[in-house]
C-alpha cells in the first residue's frame, strides 16, 4: 500500500527560453500521503503542476500519475484527479451552485450530497453569484470542485490564499481525511506553517531544483529546540557548555536558555545533580528555521 506511487517524475525539465523553470526533477509522491511542495514565488511549483497535468510540455523528462504517462494518458488521468489551479476561472454571473453543477457535468456527474457536505464544512454560500463573492469565498467554490469527485490524487496550487484561519483549519482536516482514505494530496505552498501542519513529507523547490526532500516528522526531530531551565538559586551556566546537543548557552542566574538538539538525559542530570531545577520548558523550533538553513546552504553552495 505505502509503496504505491501516485505521482512520479523522471528528469522533468522545463525551460522558457533562457528561464530554467524546472530542472531535472526526480520525485515520487506516495499514494496516501499529503505531500507539501514548498518554495518561494517563482520557484517552479506551478510549472511542475502544469507539466504533469499536460497543460504544458516538458523540455525533457517524463512524468506519470497513478502509473499512467502524463502525455499519453492525460484524458484518463483527468478522471482520477481533482485540481485546484492558482487562477481558477469562473463565470461571475453563475452562482456557486451553478458553477459546481457545471464542473460536475464536465465530470459526468458527482454525488451531490457530498458536494453539500463539503460546502457545509467550508461554510460556503453556494446561492450567491461567484462574481459577488469575496476572493476567499470564491476560493471555497474552487476547493469544492477539486474535492467533489473524491479524486485519487488531489493537486492544489497554493489553495489556501484568502481563507480565514478557521476555514483553513477545516480545509487542512479535509486534506488529512483524503490521505486517511488512501488517496493522495499534492499541495503546493509557500506557507511553511501550513505544510508543517498538514503534510507527511515535504519537498523544497528553489530556482526549479528540488533542494530538499524530507518527512516532516524527521525534520521536526532534527529541529533545534529552545530549552529554558529555571532554578531556585543562581547557577553557573558554563556547566552546560559542551554537553551533548547543547549548541548555545545564554541566560544568567536563575534562568538558563539553551539552543539544543540532543537527548535530554545528560542535560537533565547536570541540571538536577548540582542545582535545584524548578521548571523546564522546551519549544520546538519552527520548520521555518530549518528551511531557512536549507535555503542559506543552497545559496552558499550555488
Ligand atoms: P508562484 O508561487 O509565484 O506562482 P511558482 O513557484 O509557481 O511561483 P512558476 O510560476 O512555475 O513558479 O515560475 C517558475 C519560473 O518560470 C519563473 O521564473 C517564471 O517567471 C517563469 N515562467 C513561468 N511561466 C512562464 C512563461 N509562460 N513564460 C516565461 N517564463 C515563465
Amino acid at each position: 500500500m505505502t509503496d504505491r506511487i501516485a505521482i512520479h517524475t523522471d528528469g522533468l525539465t522545463k525551460h522558457y527560453g533562457d528561464v530554467r523553470a524546472l530542472v531535472d526533477l526526480d520525485l515520487d509522491v506516495r499514494a496516501g500521503e499529503v505531500f507539501g511542495f514548498l518554495g518561494p514565488n517563482g520557484a517552479g511549483k506551478t510549472t511542475m503542476i502544469r507539466t504533469i497535468l499536460d497543460e504544458i510540455r516538458p523540455t525533457s523528462g517524463r512524468a506519470s500519475i497513478l502509473g499512467m504517462d502524463t502525455r499519453n494518458k492525460s484524458v484518463e488521468i483527468r478522471s482520477h484527479i481533482g485540481y485546484m489551479p492558482g487562477d481558477l476561472a469562473m463565470y461571475p454571473n453563475l452562482t456557486g451552485r451553478d458553477t459546481l453543477t457545471y464542473f460536475a457535468n464536465l465530470r459526468g456527474g458527482v454525488d451531490w450530497s457530498y458536494v453539500e457536505k463539503l460546502a457545509d464544512r467550508l461554510d460556503a454560500d453556494l446561492s450567491k453569484k461567484v462574481g459577488d463573492l469575496s476572493s476567499g469565498n470564491r476560493q471555497k467554490v474552487g476547493l469544492i470542485q477539486a474535492f467533489m469527485n473524491r479524486p485519487d490524487v488531489l493537486i492544489m496550487d497554493e489553495p489556501s490564499s484568502g481563507l480565514d484561519p478557521l476555514i483553513q483549519r477545516e480545509f487542512q482536516t479535509m486534506m488529512r481525511d483524503v490521505a486517511t482514505e488512501g488517496r493522495t494530496v499534492f499541495l503546493s505552498s509557500h506557507t511553511l506553517s501550513e505544510v508543517q501542519r498538514v503534510a507527511d513529507r515535504v519537498g523544497i523547490i528553489r530556482h526549479g531544483r528540488l533542494i530538499a526532500l524530507e518527512a516532516v516528522a524527521s525534520l521536526r526531530s532534527k529541529a533545534i529546540r529552545r530549552v529554558d531551565l529555571y532554578f531556585d538559586a543562581p547557577v553557573d551556566e558554563s556547566v552546560f557548555v559542551g554537553l551533548p546537543g547543547v549548541r548555545e548557552v545564554t541566560g544568567t542566574n536563575h534562568h538558563v536558555v539553551l539552543s539544543f538538539d540532543g537527548r535530554m538525559e545528560t542535560l537533565l542530570r547536570v541540571a538536577t545533580d548540582r542545582y535545584s531545577l524548578v521548571d523546564i520548558t522546551t519549544q520546538e523550533a519552527d520548520l521555518e528555521e530549518i528551511f531557512l538553513t536549507y535555503y542559506r546552504d543552497e545559496e552558499v553552495s550555488a
